[in-house]
């Protein structure tokens, strides 16, 4: 790109970044613990009530038409609005920045409502390469289906994706997806940078933030135009919940509310949605936990003769490093290792032997856990774009970070027996 582009990048992150450090919205532990919910309502509860209902009554003909000709702002019926869901989407919006907010059943269904409510056939959008796996699905199979067309991009050149993502784009694209960091190699996208490449071409821009939650980085403040969440993850933080959220205007949330959501209705419980709510009270607290172990779990190990790779937006071998420090406030528990072996037997011995890491799925409970790249990847060193099977992720839970060190220690040294 020519110098004067260039220039007006470097400025206008300047101007974005000073205002995210700038107090321009609530402070969280307000947001956490009192937005949205009024006591005095509920004879001073210091938790809002779950309002386990599908229906809500009327008292006469007219307040029944006043409440269905504006689904929006009335309860009518919980696959609509419901007082609990209510509370999170307003705390859900203001953590994010964001206007509005809806929350879903699954991360899954807040991300294929919003793509098929943004594209049509003959439309095109370009993702990163390695989203999280359902959304590959969702573009291969599901917009496929309906003609649209996908094209996925690596965001590991210099510039952090934007080359990328413009050089991959045609007339007929309308959708850019991003997901920064990605949750099993954990590349970086410019989000700054491709948010206003992507306005220079009328392109709507979509970012998966759920690694990050709104508390380490606030992408609509960059100019992304939906935050996708899985609540599934560190929002609910209990491994007991699956809910998705999705967060922009209330122009678009309102369009999509009274159309494809309440259509294809993947509507959260209030169960689900008060668990959330319990859940955020303590997300600052498990964030920096997760966070500072995952730190010091990574510094012990990094040198280990067994490890190929380290792949964690805050370490310094990461190539995006500088962005990963510029646009996130900090770096979650979330992290993967590439082991130097050459059989998969090496990856059976090293997973098999952990003693308080769990193997499984998923990630942001309380428990630690591994997942193995060879357990969904089948052994094959001639596809280049395939990941690696020697890759291993870890999720850092609350566990006490000694035990989670020698845990990992001293399954690294059964490698070689
Ligand atoms: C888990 C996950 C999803 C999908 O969310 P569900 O709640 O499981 O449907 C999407 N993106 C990322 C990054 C995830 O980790």
């Amino acid at each position: 790109m020519e110098m004067t582009g260039r220039l007006f990048y470097s400025v206008y992150k300047a101007y974005f970044f000073s205002k995210l450090h700038q107090k321009c919205y609530m402070d969280t532990w307000e947001i956490i613990t009192h937005l949205g919910e009024n006591r005095e309502e509920y004879h001073g509860a210091m938790i809002p009530p779950m309002y386990q209902t599908s229906n809500f009554k009327f008292d006469d003909l007219s307040a029944m038409q006043t409440a269905l000709s504006d689904e929006y702002h009335y309860p009518v019926y919980s696959r609509g609005n419901n007082p609990t869901v209510k509370i999170l989407r307003e705390k859900l919006a203001a953590l994010e920045g964001a206007e509005d907010a809806l929350v879903f059943n699954s991360g899954c269904a807040a991300i294929s409502t919003l793509l098929l409510s943004q594209l049509k056939a003959g439309d095109h959008m370009v993702c990163i390469a390695k989203p999280y796996g359902w959304v590959k699905y969702i573009c291969d199979y599901i917009l496929k289906a309906k003609g649209i067309q996908c094209s996925f991009v690596e965001v590991l050149d210099n510039d952090a994706g934007v080359y990328a993502y413009i050089q991959a784009s045609n007339e007929n694209t309308r959708l850019w997806y991003l997901e920064s960091p990605n949750t099993f190699t954990f590349e970086v996208t410019d989000i700054a940078a491709v948010a206003l490449a992507s306005k220079e071409r009328g392109i709507i821009t979509v970012i998966d933030n759920s690694y990050s939650t709104p508390l380490y980085q606030k992408p609509l403040l960059l100019g992304i135009d939906f935050v996708i969440h899985s609540a599934s993850k560190y929002l609910a933080g209990h491994s007991d919940v699956v809910a998705g959220v999705l967060c922009g205007n209330s122009e678009s949330i309102k369009e999509i509310y009274q159309s494809y959501y309440l259509a294809l209705g993947a509507v959260i419980s209030p169960q689900d949605a008060w668990l959330i709510i319990r859940g955020l009270r303590t997300l600052p607290l498990r964030l920096e936990q997760s966070s500072k172990s995952a730190l010091e779990i990574l510094t012990a190990i990094e040198h280990h003769p067994r490890i190929e790779k380290i792949y964690y937006p805050f370490h310094h071998s990461h190539p995006n490093y500088e962005i990963a420090k510029l646009q996130m406030k900090s770096c979650s528990g979330l992290f993967s290792i590439k082991l130097k072996v050459d059989n998969t037997e090496a990856i059976h011995r090293f997973c098999d032997a952990f003693k308080v890491f769990s193997m499984a799925v998923s990630w942001g409970g309380f428990e630690s856990l591994i997942f193995p790249a060879l357990a969904f990847q089948v052994k094959d060193e001639t596809d280049q774009n395939a990941l690696s099977w020697k890759i291993v992720r870890f999720y850092v839970g609350f566990e006490e970070v000694e035990v989670l060190k020698n845990d990992l220690l001293q399954a690294l040294a059964v490698i070689n027996s």
